[in-house]
């Protein structure tokens, strides 16, 4: 069977903000090619689900969405599945999901393209294909921006912790070159950003072989009309003292750091290969405070790992009322096929695992507030970066990564403004418009 050419595309994207990038490079590429973007999946000729293989439930959610794609009419679009579960099922999607036309991992999208093509000859098409960095090369030029982009500094991972999947769906850790990045990063402010999130599934194990990432963002803050650099997600271990200069040093670095530290028991950090304790944790969150005082931390919990007792778990709640985060995200454990973990003995009950995830959950909900609570009265700049429900309203975030929602007539997308902080609740916080913040 051969199939017109798509017109028209829409990318889906599952799971992490490298995700959230790769989909954005793609819908580049196929602009390039001018298709132009659907309104929606039901009205696209080709559609692509960029998954997320991280945890059992995501990958799940790729085949119920496969499913929906096919109309009422009988007819379909072209469908293609990128990102971790293709790396990671390959060829067993199609068989799985017979509709599925292409199966591309997150190393290969550069070609989808040509695989497109291939499928309008009657192909099925598979390319799982790790061959490091080829495809920036291979990338359009950064178009229009939000106000707030992402740029991809590095990739993949070698840390091998026993419950994660990434190591073998995103290959070893790779870092893209400083001219490049330097130059990606101009073209997204040229484009109209005003801040970058640097990413990384180990961002800050960013390395040319002489520069750390510390100097990546001293060089980046030279950036003229560049106001914001943040970037994640990071591993302790690679939180190196440039890096951790870099955050006394460089003003446009925001005052937040996502540093997961999973659990606060060191048997279980064992368990999990993390290379990191809970003391040695602690200790890096208190050399970033000591060089910036309003420094605000999140971080990325497990609950349930196989052989977690309830000391353990217990172990794990003081970790968190001793940081205070202002933010984190918490999971229960997903044995992953192919990681050590999942042989473990020992797996924890899930009726066990939800009860720890509420406990974790309701300590996390009251350190939120209270970091929340504490910004009321206060002034701080925020970035606006999309429409709010109300008319005139627009929704940024402070600093703190906060989300603050501003009654703002004539203000617009992009602007940095002053604001007065006047309510708070746990997700979200109000702010009184005061004035635009200087360039
Ligand atoms: N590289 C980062 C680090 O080590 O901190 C994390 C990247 S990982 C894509 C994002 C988060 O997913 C992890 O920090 C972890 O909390 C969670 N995660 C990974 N594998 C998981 C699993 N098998 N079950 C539950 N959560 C998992
Ligand atoms: Fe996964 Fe992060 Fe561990 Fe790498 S360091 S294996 S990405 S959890």
């Amino acid at each position: 069977m051969s199939t017109d050419s798509p017109k028209t595309y829409y990318v889906k994207n599952y799971g992490c903000q490298m995700n959230v990038y790769d989909g954005e490079r793609m819908a580049e590429m196929f602009a390039a090619k001018g298709m132009t973007p659907a309104d929606e999946k039901a009205n696209a000729d080709l559609v692509v689900l960029n998954t997320c293989h991280i945890r059992e439930k995501a990958a799940e959610k790729v085949y119920s969405e496969i499913g929906r794609l096919r109309r009422k009419d009988g007819t379909k679009p072209v469908i293609a599945v990128a990102g971790c579960v293709a790396q990671a099922e390959g060829g067993e999607i199609s068989r799985r999901a017979p509709e599925v036309d292409i199966v591309v991992g997150p190393q290969a999208y550069h070609n989808l393209p040509d695989m497109v093509a291939a499928v309008g000859r009657g192909e099925r098409v598979v390319d799982l294909d790790l061959p490091g960095l080829d495809k920036f090369a291979q990338l359009p030029a950064r178009r229009k921006q939000n106000a707030s982009a992402f740029l991809t500094v590095q990739e993949g991972c070698d840390k091998f912790c026993t419950y994660c999947v990434v190591p073998y769906t995103r290959g070893a850790e790779i870092s893209r070159g400083w001219n490049e990045l330097v130059d990606e990063a101009k073209a997204l402010v040229d484009a109209g950003a005003k801040e970058i999130t640097l990413l990384g599934q180990n961002v800050n194990a960013w390395s040319d072989g002489e520069q750390d990432l510390g100097s990546l963002i001293r060089a980046l803050d030279k950036i003229h009309g560049l106001r914001r650099l943040r970037y994640m997600t990071s591993h302790p271990n690679d939180m190196t003292e440039g890096l951790i200069q870099a955050h006394g040093d460089v003003e446009k670095l925001m005052p937040f750091l996502h540093l997961p530290v999973q659990s606060g028991s060191d048997r279980i950090l064992k368990a999990m290969n993390r290379s990191h304790s809970r003391d040695s944790y602690i200790r890096i969150l208190d050399r970033v405070r000591a060089v910036r005082p309003d420094i605000a931390f999140s971080g990325d919990f497990i609950v349930g790992f196989p052989g977690e007792t309830d000391a353990d778990f217990e172990d794990t709640l003081s970790l968190v009322r001793e940081v205070g985060h202002a933010q984190a995200y918490s999971f229960k454990y997903s044995p992953r096929p192919g990681t050590p973990a999942a042989d473990m003995e020992d797996q924890i009950p899930v009726e066990v695992m939800d009860e720890r995830l509420q406990r974790l959950q309701a300590q996390l909900v009251v350190d939120q507030t209270a970091f929340n609570t504490a910004t009321v009265g206060k002034t701080t700049e925020v970035l606006l970066e999309r429409p709010g429900k109300l008319a005139g309203q627009l929704i940024g975030k402070s600093p703190w990564l906060q989300s603050v929602h501003v009654l703002a007539p004539g203000l617009s997308i992009g602007d940095i403004v002053a604001v007065e902080i006047t309510d708070s609740g746990p997700l979200s916080l109000k702010g009184e418009y005061l004035m635009r913040a200087a360039a």
